[in-house]
């Protein structure tokens, strides 16, 4: 590929402006965005830094060096260190601030002291290229560490390390050539870096935008998935989990099991403290049963001060001993008012194969016999053959 300066410039305004434009976007996701994404605010930013970098080292030659050689690269130095930030408050890791302003001040300092001189360009361009690789790297550090599924995260992390290597190229050319005066004049190299520098924060602005839809659509399943007030899946949810789990349990010919679980005179409750803390309870519930389940079980809200939780490769036996773990778990509240549970539980039959109707009114007719013989009790499904109903607490 010929880049001749002129192209040069035509690549560098582009996509400085395309930058630039999707900066308004971000910024106007992060103010449509209820919960705001974290970093969007920082991101938004960057493009914007490195639009006015690329404008200002545009101008060198006309105007004084200090805006159109230290200005810029103070800019650029900013662009990197706000994308990185941006990157650390996505990913919630605290920032360090004086870091970053210690970074900041040595750079300004490293560039006052050798802008207008060519005969320390080798010196400037090895800590500029210094400052930018280390954050480049820094930013790949962080993102192989969280090791994210999904496109944004892979094409951030190949942006960062293109932006590496073309720094690299950059100087180990500057040390092997004689080194060019000025940013925009033509050797295959500085075009190349040139090029690859404005289309790298280009990338690094599409990841942002990648990234942060990536994480509303998780905001967004999770909110779909989970009931508002308790946290618990919801209904649909737990039902697609459990199909999936019956299905799963009968191609391994192992059995899984359930819990209907109703708190005990939950009415009571909310007419004498009020419907808010029965809300309160009811999300408290939620959180000791979390306590006592493992992964993979899960806990759904069925309807109401109903739940349910699907308790895959567990016997029946296994189920009472985690509908045990959950009573004397619920036994362990000290915060008034204290709530009681009743639970039915049902097990998965492996011959015939069970569906999940049947086994949800096996633990119904458990639960019911639960509040039948006096509430806070566990009571296990009735089988066929069985003598009446089986009693385990
Ligand atoms: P039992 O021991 O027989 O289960 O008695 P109960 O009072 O728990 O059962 P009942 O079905 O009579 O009452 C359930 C109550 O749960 C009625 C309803 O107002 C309350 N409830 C359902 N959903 C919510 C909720 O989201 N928040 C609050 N605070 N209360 C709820
Ligand atoms: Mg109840
Ligand atoms: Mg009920």
């Amino acid at each position: 590929m010929i880049l001749t300066p002129s192209i040069l410039y035509t690549i560098v305004a582009t996509t400085g402006l395309m930058s630039a434009l999707l900066s308004l976007v971000l910024y106007f996701l992060k103010r449509a965005y209820p919960k705001p994404i974290k970093g969007l605010g920082d991101w938004a930013l960057f493009p914007v830094l490195a639009f006015f970098a690329s404008a200002l080292y545009g101008m060198q030659g006309k105007w004084h060096h200090l805006i159109s050689m230290a200005l810029p690269n103070l800019l650029l130095v900013l662009t990197m260190l706000i994308q990185l930030r941006g990157t650390y408050k996505y990913f919630d890791i605290p920032v360090n601030t004086k870091l970053i302003f210690g970074i900041v001040f040595i750079a300004l300092l490293l560039i006052l002291w050798s802008s207008g001189k060519s005969e320390y360009y080798l010196h400037r361009l090895l800590f500029m290229t210094g400052f930018l690789a280390v954050m480049c790297g820094a930013q790949v550090k962080v993102l192989w560490k969280r090791r994210r599924e999904g496109f944004a995260t892979k094409l951030l992390v190949v942006t960062l390390v293109f932006m590496c290597i073309a720094l690299g190229i950059r100087f180990i050319s500057a040390l092997i050539e004689q080194p060019p005066v000025g940013i925009f004049v033509y050797t295959p190299v500085q075009a190349f870096y040139l090029a690859s520098n404005s289309i790298g924060i280009l990338l690094l602005s599409i990841s942002a935008m990648l990234l942060s839809s990536e994480q509303l659509r998780a905001e967004m399943v999770k909110l779909l998935r989970h009931d508002a007030l308790t946290g618990a899946l919801t209904r649909r949810t737990v039902f697609e989990y459990a199909e999936d789990e019956l299905a799963r349990s009968a191609r391994r010919d192992v059995s899984f099991s359930m819990l209907l679980i109703d708190l005990d005179h939950f009415k009571e409750i909310n007419d004498m403290h009020g419907h808010q803390l029965g809300d309160t309870v009811l999300t408290h519930f939620v959180h000791c049963v979390e306590d006592v389940l493992r992964r993979p079980s899960v806990i759904g809200r069925y309807g109401g001060e109903e739940f349910i939780v699907i308790l895959p490769e567990t016997s029946k036996e296994q189920a009472i001993q985690v509908a045990e773990r959950i009573q004397s778990q619920l036994r362990t509240q000290t915060v008034q008012p204290t709530v009681t549970a009743s639970i039915g539980v049902s097990c998965s039959m492996r011959m015939p194969h069970d569906t999940l109707d049947a086994m949800i009114g096996r633990a119904d007719a458990a639960l019911y016999a639960a509040k039948r013989k006096g509430r806070n009790r566990i009571e296990v499904e009735e089988m066929q053959g069985d003598t009446p109903l089986q009693q385990a607490h």
